[in-house]
């Protein structure tokens, strides 16, 4: 028996799925999952995968002798009677295969609408966080304050744990959280029409993914799904207009509140930060008059400015739902961040070396420049399209000198030359893996002491590793090599 059977039929699911003709576009992550859980409630399932290799192979065969159809090779053509689409989220609004489904009155859906349809009728209550940037920090602070206030929780959604098994109730049908710390994609936002969340947070919005989206509009769109139907609070960031604009165009449960989080003195409905001391003047009793202390800007893990606002807005998702100051800082002490995610790795001579290999945009690299002042910032890879310019311009001043690896260097090159021709630039005309010992060496000798050699490519990877993570560890393998030289 598979471990999606939920005991009885308590919300009628059964009843509703059985005999239903599903499709579900895209095996891996949430295909699987998906197939096998809309399966277990009686429905016919048919996958359809664009891919027919080795690894398509391995997981279909995950599927074997569950009663699932497996059709490799096609994802274009819609099975014959299908009455419900369930997509993966990567999978883009121009695919073939979703223009047959509206011609066909086809609905379609993704996972996190999925989830939603199939909770139990006691389901745990969705905090929701998307962003461009910050989430899965955001969303693993705000699971770890929960935790430390005494509810059974989980990060969860975005982030390799399944959506689908933590909304499931368990063998004897009882519900496995109190409340989910859900993180979004633009994505899966997309697709998911009906999630109705407690409390969502908008952390910031910034161009990423409008190949995918077909437009800047649309991407925010995606985002301001995330605020409707909200019952408690929106919250937004005080210094991204565009977040405050979507709580104001979100149709929301009457007595829901907007708040806000910023990096200075909050005002009333704000979360902000006073004297190094992080402070809630939205969840108390007299907001005019009155601010709860949460927690000390030390607390925050690590305390860079930008990750303070993600600290900010994890604890004013916790604070709607009603946890004490005290888990707040009790969480965010307990937390440790993913890896390569402006993860110290050591000091070498009075130098600080940092792995950022999670900034592969410029909004974020920006974020990760901030908060250190001198840098020797190591950069470059597959630009995406993106403009360098306002990045090295706003970030000029701190900048000690640079080194450049991969495809598309030469555009980096070139913002640093428009715009920071003082700054010392170490061109390293490479793209094999090789590549970043080279850069390592390059980058400690241009710094002094005190500095940060900072890697934060402002760029993707894949054009010298398989990943951000390789990119990662490759710095930080070649930061030990360099340390044990001096040691
Ligand atoms: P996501 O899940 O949205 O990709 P992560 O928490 O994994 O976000 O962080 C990705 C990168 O984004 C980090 O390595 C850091 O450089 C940057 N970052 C994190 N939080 C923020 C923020 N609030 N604003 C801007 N950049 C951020």
């Amino acid at each position: 028996m598979s471990d999606h059977r939920p005991a009885g039929d308590p919300a009628g699911l059964r009843a509703r799925w059985r005999g239903r003709r599903v499709t579900v576009a895209g095996l891996g992550v949430s295909g699987v999952p998906a197939a096998r859980a809309l399966r277990d409630l009686g429905a016919e399932v048919t996958v359809v995968n664009d891919g027919d290799d080795e690894r398509a192979r391995t997981q279909a065969a995950e599927l074997d002798g569950t009663g699932v159809t497996v059709r490799l090779g096609d994802g274009a053509t819609l099975p014959e009677g299908t009455e419900l689409v369930v997509t993966a989220p990567g999978w883009g609004p121009g695919k073939p295969l979703f223009a047959a489904a509206a011609e066909a009155g086809v609905p379609v859906w993704g996972d996190v609408e999925l989830a939603w349809q199939l909770r139990g009728p006691d389901a745990a209550p969705w905090l929701v966080v998307t962003g461009t940037n910050g989430k899965t920090t955001t969303v693993r602070m705000l699971a770890a304050i929960l935790r430390a206030a005494g509810l059974r929780t989980e990060a969860v959604g975005n982030i390799g744990v399944s959506l689908l098994d933590a909304v499931l109730p368990d063998e004897d049908g009882r519900e496995k959280y109190d409340v989910l710390a859900v993180e979004l994609s633009s994505y899966q936002l997309h697709w998911a029409p009906s999630p109705r969340a407690h409390s969502a947070a908008v952390l910031n919005i910034a161009p990423d993914h409008l190949d995918w989206h077909g437009s800047m509009a649309a991407y925010t769109a995606a985002k301001g799904r995330a605020y409707e139907g909200n019952t408690v609070a929106c919250v937004y960031n005080a210094a991204d207009k565009a977040t405050e604009d979507l709580v104001r165009e979100a149709d929301v449960v009457e007595g829901c509140r907007a708040v806000g989080f910023t990096l200075g003195t909050p005002g009333p409905s704000q979360l902000g930060v006073v004297e190094g001391i992080l402070v809630d003047r939205a969840f108390v009793e007299n907001r005019a008059a009155q601010a709860q202390e949460l927690a000390e800007v030390a607390d925050v893990n690590p305390p860079a400015p930008h990750n303070i606002a993600n600290a900010l807005a994890a604890a004013a998702l916790a604070r709607a739902y009603g946890v004490p100051a005290r888990a707040v800082r009790d969480g965010l002490r307990a937390f440790r961040p993913d890896p390569h995610r402006i993860e110290h790795v050591t000091d070498i001579a009075g130098v600080a070396y940092v792995d950022d290999s999670k900034a592969t945009n410029t909004h974020a690299t920006e974020a990760s420049l901030a908060a250190y002042d001198p840098i020797v910032w190591i950069a470059g890879g597959l630009a995406k399209g993106a403009s360098f310019d306002e990045l090295v311009a706003r970030s000029a001043g701190r900048l000690r000198g640079a080194v450049l690896i991969g495809r598309d260097r030469a555009l980096i090159a070139e913002a640093l030359a428009r715009h920071a021709p003082h700054v010392p630039v170490v061109d390293l005309d490479r793209t094999d893996t090789g590549a970043m010992p080279a850069a390592v060496r390059a980058a400690a000798r241009l710094a002094e002491t005190g500095d940060t050699v900072l890697l934060a490519p402002a760029c993707a990877s894949m054009d010298m590793f398989v990943n951000y993570n390789k990119r990662g560890e490759a710095f930080a393998e070649a930061v030990r090599a360099l340390a044990a030289e001096h040691a």
